[in-house]
Formats: C-alpha cells, sequence, structure tokens
C-alpha cells in the first residue's frame, strides 16, 4: 500500500462507498465522475503505479482484472449491448491517478477512434 495514494485508501476501505466488487486480490468501485451511464474501475489491491511498473510476477493479476471486468460486465448487463475497457498509461493518455486502472464503459453507444 502506498500511503498518499487515494486508490490504495479506497482497496483498503478507508474511503469510498462500498465497493461493485472486491476479493483479495481486487477491488471494484464506480468512477466518481462518471463518463457514461455505466462506468467503473477495476483495481489490484496492490499498488503498481501503472502499466510501466507492471512486471512479469504481475500476468496474473493483469489477467484477473480484465476477467473481472468482464464479470462485471456481465453483471451489470452489458455484455451483450457491449462495453469498452480503457487502461490509460502516463501523460499524453490522460492518466491522472497513478495506481493502475481498468475504466469499464457501459450503457451508450461508444466513438471510435476515442479522444
Ligand atoms: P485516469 O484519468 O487516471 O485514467 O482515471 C482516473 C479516474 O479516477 C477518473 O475517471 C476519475 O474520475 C477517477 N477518480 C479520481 N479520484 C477518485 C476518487 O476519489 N473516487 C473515485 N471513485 N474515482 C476517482
Ligand atoms: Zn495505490
Amino acid at each position: 500500500m502506498s500511503n498518499d495514494c487515494i486508490f490504495c485508501k479506497i482497496a483498503a476501505g478507508e474511503i469510498g462507498g462500498p465497493p461493485v466488487y472486491q476479493d483479495e486480490e481486487v477491488t471494484a468501485f464506480r468512477d466518481i465522475n462518471p463518463q457514461a451511464p455505466h462506468h467503473i474501475l477495476v483495481i489490484p489491491n496492490e499498488h503498481i503505479s501503472s502499466l510501466n511498473e507492471a512486471a512479469d510476477g504481475h500476468q496474473a493479476l493483469l489477467g484477473k482484472l480484465l476477467l473481472t471486468a468482464a464479470k462485471i460486465a456481465a453483471d451489470q448487463g452489458l455484455a451483450e449491448t457491449g462495453y469498452r475497457l480503457v487502461l490509460n498509461t502516463g501523460p499524453q493518455a490522460g492518466q491522472t491517478v497513478f495506481h493502475i486502472h481498468l475504466h469499464l464503459l457501459g450503457g451508450r453507444r461508444m466513438a471510435w477512434p476515442p479522444g
């Protein structure tokens, strides 16, 4: 845990409401500034600053993020209509919180290319 990381505090239950999903490895919670009717963030409980800091040892954990997002999408009724997963990495991609997180966006039609 990084003491100055807001997502570490959310994963530890120190701030924020009840998570959408949580187990010993990952936490999912609603984005505070939703960009779609469904906007959920899926994070590892372990602090990893960005995909650039992910190591080979994180392979299973990164796969778990994807599978957890798919399960949540199904739970939210998004599997058939579709949804988008976004993983911003670094300044030009718009990463603002440096604890790796997968955005799960759904409930509206998405544009391509993304902005
Ligand atoms: P990024 O721009 O780093 O990919 O995404 C960070 C996301 O975290 C943003 O969509 C932002 O709205 C969300 N966020 C930032 N602070 C908080 C917070 O304290 N609680 C929640 N639930 N979401 C947050
Ligand atoms: Zn963190």
